[in-house]
């Protein structure tokens, strides 16, 4: 099967055979339908995060299981599912407690670039290749463990739903359950692609008062207010927490960065009011640090990150596909362009320099 393989960092991705085990014990085969570009796959590319290489990269995948390895229980072939970027085990303190997107079990299977059984199912002329978040989704097949994909209802469009596998549940779910946003609230966004154009969305179905958008690009502040933002902000001209204060009368209640830059990180602590909350979804580079006055937290200020939103995938992934089928949740206007897996190299460029908001890998 054809896949996208990083040989090495800051060099394009080569798509070419190569060769897939089949599904053991817990695993599912999964034809790919679509791969959503995330921009943590473009921090990988980059190097700035860590992971073995070679490495077949995608984590925001969506396609039809075709085999169950022999001890699969909740999938069978026919099944729509959604790829998720983290993969939960089910029994850890967190997944237990309700909180399986900090199930720290993902993090180790992705740095040794396994599945969660720590072996690797993907090869290239008798070398093992690295498997990406468990999933490895810019390839017409993946093999993955079955609380990996979460089945969803077959009329949903798998060509949307595969942004439900990392960026859309992200931003979705960092402003409905880690901020906790309340109908009337004041929020405000630092970025608009496609976590933060998702964290938009969730704002406005969950009732925001003032809805604040912040981004460099002016199309994707365009986006933005389509989708509901009622101020948006554009920092080459004006000072973001400067203009929040104003907005808001002294602060907002919430504020979600979404871009990974730790000056903007700063920005969006410094737009919240005395009690408010802080939410860091982007990705810094690894060693990155943010530095604020500790007197902020005197003022009962929070900040906090958001893996995957805080999202129970196995409630939440049909949840999201049912309120998308419904027309509240819009996030097809989220893709700008479909591409063939031998184009993923473009995707790429056009998501760095903001041409798109999310490309999506089509099979
Ligand atoms: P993206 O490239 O689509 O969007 C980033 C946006 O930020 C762009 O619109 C860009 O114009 C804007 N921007 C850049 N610099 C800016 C600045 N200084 N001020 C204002 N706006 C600026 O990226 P994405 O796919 O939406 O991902 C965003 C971040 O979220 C990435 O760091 C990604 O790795 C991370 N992410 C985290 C999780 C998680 O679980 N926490 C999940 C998915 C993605
Ligand atoms: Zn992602």
């Amino acid at each position: 099967m054809k896949a996208a393989v990083l040989y090495e960092n800051n060099k394009p991705v080569k798509v070419e055979d190569v060769v897939l085990d089949e599904p053991q014990n817990q695993e599912v085969l999964v034809r790919m339908v679509a791969t959503g570009v995330c921009h943590t796959d473009l921090h990988f590319v980059k190097g700035e995060m860590p992971q073995p290489l070679p490495v077949v990269l995608g984590h925001e995948g969506a396609g039809v299981v075709e085999k169950v390895g022999t001890n699969v229980s909740t999938l069978q072939p026919g099944d729509h599912v959604v790829l998720m970027v983290a993969y939960s085990c089910g029994k850890c303190r967190y997944c237990v407690c309700g909180q399986p997107a900090m199930c720290p079990e993902w993090l180790g299977y992705h740095m040794m670039g396994t599945l969660p059984d720590a072996t690797k199912r993907l090869h290239r002329n008798g070398e093992d290749l690295n498997h990406f978040f468990s999933q490895s989704s810019f390839a017409e097949y993946a093999v993955v463990h079955e609380r990996s994909a979460i089945k969803i209802r077959k009329d949903a469009p798998l060509e949307t739903m595969c942004l439900l596998g990392c960026g859309t549940t992200t931003g979705i779910g960092s402003v409905l359950n880690t901020a906790g946003l309340r109908a009337g609230d004041s929020i405000v966004i630092y970025g608009c692609g496609g976590v933060g154009l998702s964290a938009v969305i969730a704002a406005n179905l969950g009732g925001a008062g003032k809805l604040i958008a912040v981004d460099t690009n002016d199309i994707k502040l365009e986006k933005a207010k389509e989708l509901g933002a009622d101020y948006v902000i554009n920092p080459t001209q004006e000072d973001p927490p400067q203009r929040v204060m104003e907005i808001t009368n002294g602060g907002a209640d919430h504020a979600i960065e979404c871009i990974g830059n730790t000056n903007v990180m700063a920005q969006a602590f410094a737009s919240i009011h005395a009690g408010g909350k802080c939410v860091i979804a982007g990705m810094a580079p690894m060693g990155a640090m943010v530095s604020t006055a500790p007197f902020e937290f005197l003022l009962g200020k929070t900040i906090t990150g958001s893996v995957q939103g805080h999202i129970r995938a196995a409630v939440d992934v049909p949840k999201y596909a049912d309120l998308y089928m419904a027309g509240k949740l819009p996030i097809d206007k989220l893709v700008s362009k479909y591409y063939a897996l031998e184009q993923i190299n473009e995707a790429f460029g056009a998501l760095e320099k903001g041409e798109i908001i999310r490309g999506v890998v089509r099979f």
